[in-house]
C-alpha cells in the first residue's frame, strides 16, 4: 500500500490549516480574551473549510468524518463571524470564497459511503488553542477499518518548554509500513521517531489531559499509584493529540484517557491521526479493558471505553493496574 501522495497532500493541508489557526489566534484570540470564546468557532470553521476544500479537490470519492457542520455554522455564528471565516479562508486559498462554498466544504464527504474515510479535527484541543497551550490540526485516514495514515500539525508542541517557546512547532506523521516522522512545522529535515524503551513502570512518564473534566483524575491517580507502586509518578498534562505525538517521539510513555461520565464514548477525530502515528512508531493502543479500538462504528468509538496509549513495553502493566482498580 503506497499512500505517499495522500501523505504529502495531508501534510500540506495540515500545515496550511495550522497557519490559518495561528493567524486567527494572533488577530482575534488575544484581544478577545476578556469577552469570551467566540474566536474558537471562527478558527474551527475556517480550518475545517480549508481542509474540506483540499480533500474535495484531491480525493473527491473519499468519505470524511469531521467535527463541524454547516448547519451549526449558519445557526450559531453571527453575520460578522461568518464574514470573518470567509475572509480567512479567502486569504488562505488565494481566491474569493462564497458562503455557500464554505458550507459545502464543511460538509464535504460527510454522508459518503466510501472505501476510504478521512478523519479530521480542525482544531484538536480547543481549550489549549484559546489559552495558548497545546493544540493541533489532526488528519487521519481510515482504510480497512483502521487508521493507516496520520498527520498532526502542532504549533504549540514546545509551548511549555521555556527554552523553545518561540519554536514554530512540529509536524508528526506516518503512513502504514513507512515509519513515523517528526519535522519542523513549516519545513525542515524529517527525523524518524520511535517510542521509548522504558519497560519498568517506575520509569514511566504519564500523560493526561490538561482539562481535568476530560479525564477521571481519581481513576488516573489510582492507576498511577498502583502502576508506580508509589504516589510520585512523573506526569505531564497537555491538550490534544500532541500526547500521542509525544509518546511516538519517546517524550512520554503512557497516556491514559477516561472521561468521568461512564456513558461517554470517544470521538474518532480525537484519536485517529494520533493512533496511526503512535502505532507506526512502535506504540500500542487499546481501550481501558485491553480491547482494540473499533473504528467501524461511525463518529465515535461506540464499542470502547476510554483509551490507553503506551510505548507498548508498558501496556500490559498499565492494563493490569487498571484491572486492579476494579473498574467495570
Ligand atoms: P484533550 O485536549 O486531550 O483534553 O481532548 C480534547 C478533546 O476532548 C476535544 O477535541 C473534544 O472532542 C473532547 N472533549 C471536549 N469536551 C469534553 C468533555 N466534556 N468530555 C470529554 N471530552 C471532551
Ligand atoms: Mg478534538
Amino acid at each position: 500500500m503506497n499512500l505517499s501522495f495522500e501523505l504529502e497532500t495531508a501534510k500540506t493541508i495540515a500545515r496550511m490549516a495550522a497557519s490559518l489557526c495561528q493567524n486567527i489566534q494572533a488577530e482575534l484570540v488575544r484581544p478577545a480574551e476578556k469577552d469570551g470564546r467566540e474566536p474558537v468557532t471562527i478558527a474551527d470553521y475556517a480550518s475545517q473549510a480549508l481542509i474540506g476544500h483540499a480533500l474535495a479537490r484531491n480525493f473527491p470519492d473519499d468519505g470524511v468524518l469531521s467535527e463541524e457542520r454547516s448547519e451549526e455554522f449558519m445557526l450559531l455564528l453571527t453575520d460578522q463571524q461568518r464574514a470573518s471565516v470567509q475572509r480567512f479562508v479567502t486569504d488562505a486559498i488565494g481566491g474569493y470564497v462564497f458562503e455557500e462554498q464554505i458550507c459545502a466544504w464543511l460538509d464535504f464527504g460527510k454522508q459518503m459511503q466510501a472505501a476510504r474515510t478521512w478523519v479530521v479535527d480542525p482544531i484538536d484541543g480547543t481549550k489549549g488553542f484559546l489559552s495558548l497551550r497545546h493544540y493541533c490540526v489532526a488528519i487521519g485516514l481510515l482504510m480497512g477499518g483502521e487508521p493507516v495514515l496520520g498527520v498532526l500539525a502542532s504549533p504549540g508542541f514546545y509551548s511549555d518548554d521555556e527554552d523553545r517557546s518561540d519554536d514554530p512547532g512540529v509536524l508528526t506523521y506516518s503512513q502504514r509500513g513507512g515509519g513515523a516522522y517528526l519535522e519542523p512545522l513549516y519545513g525542515g529535515p524529517p527525523t524518524p521517531i520511535q517510542v521509548s524503551t522504558h519497560a519498568d513502570p517506575r520509569e514511566a512518564v504519564l500523560l493526561t489531559s490538561y482539562e481535568a473534566s476530560h479525564t477521571d483524575m481519581a481513576f488516573f491517580e489510582e492507576v498511577a499509584r498502583v502502576l508506580r507502586r508509589g504516589p510520585d509518578a512523573p506526569r505531564r498534562a497537555l491538550d490534544s493529540q500532541d500526547k500521542h505525538a509525544m509518546i511516538a517521539a519517546g517524550l512520554g510513555d503512557v497516556y491514559l484517557r477516561l472521561v468521568p461520565d461512564p456513558s461517554f464514548r470517544e470521538k474518532v477525530w480525537d484519536h485517529a491521526a494520533g493512533y496511526a502515528i503512535v502505532t507506526e512508531a512502535g506504540g500500542r493502543v487499546s481501550d481501558i479493558f485491553g480491547q482494540p479500538l473499533d473504528w467501524t462504528a461511525g463518529t465515535r468509538l461506540y464499542n470502547n471505553r476510554g483509551v490507553v496509549v503506551t510505548n507498548s513495553h508498558l501496556h500490559d502493566d498499565v492494563l493490569g493496574a487498571i484491572a486492579r482498580t476494579g473498574i467495570e
